[in-house]
């Protein structure tokens, strides 16, 4: 669920990044400003060559386009940082997630195809966090994955058996 953000909270969130990154030691440039603004457009799960190739078609003015090794070692940067998190690895594939555009939620994962569905469940959320609670815990947070076969694939299955 990619939360639309107003033009000012993502103004606020690209200085809060750059701040973090030149507090850190890392260098602010144009391209990497570029794909920080694109990450925050972008709004949803991806994996670096799916957003190598959307910025690709967006990025207008050549020149300062984030180029493939930008983008590959910014997102690693941004993971050091805590704002981009790995939430699935299968084999050779990593799915990421942008974590400040995002509200609490979860991932189906299809088994067959490997589709990640988020779903929201504040119900969930509260659950945990009473249990927490309740075993004495200070409550940090947690990770649902529900995995199964999403309908497209439970489809091509019947299908086959027909
Ligand atoms: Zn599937
Ligand atoms: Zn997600």
């Amino acid at each position: 669920m990619p939360n639309p953000i107003s033009r000012e909270e993502k103004q606020k969130l690209l200085e809060e990044i750059k701040e973090s990154l030149k507090n850190r030691g890392f260098k602010t440039t144009e391209a990497r400003q570029k794909l920080i603004s694109y990450l925050i457009d972008y709004g949803r799960h991806f994996e670096i060559e799916d957003l190598v190739v959307w910025i690709r078609e967006r990025c207008r003015d050549y020149k300062n386009c984030p180029s493939r090794p930008t983008v590959y070692r910014t997102v690693k940067l941004l993971e050091e940082l805590g704002y981009v998190k790995p939430v699935l690895k299968q084999g050779n594939r990593t799915v990421y997630e942008f974590l400040p555009v995002k509200g609490e939620h979860y991932h189906l994962l299809c088994l067959s195809c490997g589709k990640l569905v988020e779903f929201e469940a504040p119900q969930i959320g509260d659950m945990v966090k009473g249990i927490a609670q309740r075993e004495g815990f200070k409550y940090l947070h947690h990770h649902l994955e529900v995995c199964g076969i999403c309908p497209e694939c439970l489809q091509k299955e019947e299908r086959k058996e027909n």
